[in-house]
């Protein structure tokens, strides 16, 4: 018993070891990785829940990294954000994403005047640089301001409302869209939710793909849409994998449908040939 007790522990310590080894071999090729050129932006197409045209794509960051391959954000955003790398991360994705769906609309006219969506993380909305960066953005790529939407989620509003709200005034002063995204995960007061200036609350995909099938689900899925309509706010559904969910949705009032069930995130020139495929 003695020796399988050592052993275990010995098992886990090497597990361990393993785990912070993989971690900082990833926070070094994460440090690179800007510089490198690692880094790529995925569109997913966005649709009116009524009538299924677009109304917009939201940007999702890809990293291809020689050692390490293709890593989701789901493994490296808490690692950079922790590390302080989002910052320079961020700054990157709002700058390319305003350069790319500019462009794209020149290849595109489908596109143009149609929303793009970009993800903030917290530490952006805490930077004072984040409202710079932004204009600095839209104006490099001659991006009207109305055509970006900035995605945060509850937690992010919640952890400091106070800076939350005069970022966010500071934001919609430039007259960018803000949206609160897995809407229903985090613990926002409906105090502040009245308060933040924003246009759009975006459902948390769980209750999207539990909804048809469990009760609980589609009951909050139609409680958030009905406190969205309440408060003036357009309502987005996420992770719509199917027809009958996307039915669903629409009967429920939901105002905007993403989701695998119609387009997955694409690189440029995929989204550009999805977009022709869906307007013709
Ligand atoms: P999110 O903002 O909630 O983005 C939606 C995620 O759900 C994306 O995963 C998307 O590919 C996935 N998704 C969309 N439709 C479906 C569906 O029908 N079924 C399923 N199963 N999944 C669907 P992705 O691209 O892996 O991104 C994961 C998260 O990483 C994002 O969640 C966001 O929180 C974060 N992220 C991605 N790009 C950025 C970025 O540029 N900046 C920051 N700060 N975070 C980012
Ligand atoms: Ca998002
Ligand atoms: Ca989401
Ligand atoms: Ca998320």
């Amino acid at each position: 018993a003695k020796a399988a007790g050592r052993d275990t522990a010995r098992y886990f310590s090497v597990e361990t070891d393993q785990r912070i080894s993989a971690r900082q071999a990833m926070e070094a090729q994460l440090r690179q990785a800007v510089a490198n050129g690692e880094f790529t932006l995925a569109f997913q197409p966005r649709l009116c829940a009524h009538t299924s045209r677009l109304l917009g794509a939201e940007a999702l960051l890809r990293w291809d990294n020689p050692v390490l391959g293709a890593v989701p954000p789901a493994e490296f955003i808490g690692l950079a954000e922790e590390t302080g790398l989002i910052q320079a991360i961020g700054a990157w994705v709002l700058q390319r994403a305003c350069q790319q769906w500019r462009a794209m609309t020149e290849i595109e006219p489908a596109l143009d005047g149609l929303h793009l969506s970009v993800n903030l993380s917290v530490a952006q909305l805490a930077d004072t640089l984040l409202v710079p960066q932004v204009q600095s953005a839209l104006t490099r790529a001659g991006l009207p301001p109305a055509c970006l939407e900035l995605e945060l989620t509850e937690s992010h509003l919640m952890d400091n409302p106070e800076q939350a709200q005069q970022q966010l005034a500071a934001l919609k002063a430039l007259g960018v869209l803000v949206s609160i995204d897995d809407f229903g995960t985090g613990y926002s007061s409906f105090a502040y939710l009245k308060r933040f200036d924003l246009d759009k609350l975006k459902i948390d995909q769980s209750f999207v793909r539990g909804m048809l099938d469990d009760e609980a689900a589609r009951a909050i899925v139609q409680a958030i849409i009905g406190l969205g309509h309440t408060l003036h706010l357009s309502v987005v559904a996420e992770g719509v994998e199917t027809l009958a969910a996307a039915h669903a949705l629409a009967a429920l009032g939901c105002d905007e449908l993403q989701g695998y069930g119609f387009g997955r995130p694409m690189a440029q020139d995929d989204f550009l040939r999805w977009v022709q495929g869906w307007s013709a």
